[in-house]
């Protein structure tokens, strides 16, 4: 048996389609700037660089190319919410912190400002249609998990988690997928505390055959994973886990 199938979990995890995309830059202008929620920033981009924008799984990312403090250009990754390539348009869904250049550039944009991006450089599509989604994370994984919420079809069960700092920050998504969703409260001060959401993991029975997607604050998603994997003996195979952030540290992400 593969070392990663327990015995109370014996299918083979769905395959990862890897697509790639031509990578080149688009030039874009900011459409509308709208807080839908107080810590949650939706920027509109429109632009006829987005007439043949791809972007296949909810969870690929785009780099955002902003200026730096000393003129220099700083990219970021960000979810591309949504898109429509009739209307050329983009949307990104930004999560404010206490800014580095890409949330300072959020915090500042106004209608007619531009914006480079380039990407996305490719996607990981799940192959076949998984029937259960378990999806995990922060604010920074919000745009991931609203995306594959409203891109799921009535057929498919997901059930997610959220860690964000008040009700005030809760979300509502149109889906036709059977939704549960919980909302774990804590301080933004307090997002490299895995506790709370693995606290409410323990709660939760997960079924064989759903896909477990893990995004958040990099110690938290190592912390969830080890959970996962270790206490519940869940197969590393159906579990996807990125590092969106690392605390005190710029530019930085983690893969697992
Ligand atoms: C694949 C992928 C997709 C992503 N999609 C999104 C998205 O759609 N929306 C989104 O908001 N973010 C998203 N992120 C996270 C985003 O790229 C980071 O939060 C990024 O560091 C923000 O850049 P910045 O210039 O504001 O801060 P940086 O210059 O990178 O960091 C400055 C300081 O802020 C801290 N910091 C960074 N992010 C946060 C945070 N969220 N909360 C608190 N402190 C933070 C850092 O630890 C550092 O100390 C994604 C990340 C990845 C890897």
């Amino acid at each position: 048996m593969d070392s990663n199938q327990s015995t109370h979990h014996p299918f083979p995890a769905p395959a990862i389609e890897r697509v790639r995309h031509e990578l080149r830059r688009r030039s874009l202008i900011v459409e509308s700037v709208a807080d839908i929620t107080p810590g949650m920033r939706r920027i509109v981009l429109k632009g006829d660089d987005l007439a043949d924008f791809t972007s296949l799984a909810p969870d690929d990312h785009i780099k955002i190319i902003v200026p730096g403090v000393h003129g220099t250009e700083e990219r970021r990754d960000y979810t591309p919410r949504s898109y429509d390539n009739a209307a050329r348009s983009l949307t990104i869904d930004f999560a404010l912190h206490e800014a580095g250049p890409a949330t300072q550039w959020a915090i500042e944009a106004q209608p007619g400002t531009p914006l480079e991006i380039g990407g996305p450089r490719g996607s990981a599509v799940v192959a076949g249609s998984v029937k259960r989604w378990f999806l995990i994370g922060d604010e920074t994984a919000l745009p991931a998990i609203g995306r594959r919420i409203e891109e799921s079809g009535a057929d498919t069960t997901v059930t997610a988690i959220a860690a964000v700092a008040d009700s005030g920050e809760q979300q509502s998504f149109q889906t036709s997928a059977a939704l549960t969703i919980r909302w774990i409260y804590r301080p933004l001060s307090d997002a490299t505390n895995a506790e709370p959401l693995i606290a409410a993991l323990a709660g939760i029975d997960i079924l064989p055959q759903t896909f477990v997607w893990i995004a958040a604050e990099a110690s938290v998603v190592r912390a969830i994973r080890a959970y996962l994997v270790e206490e519940r003996g869940y197969p590393l195979s159906w579990i996807k886990a990125s590092g969106y952030w690392v605390m005190g540290k710029a530019d930085t992400t983690e893969k697992f």
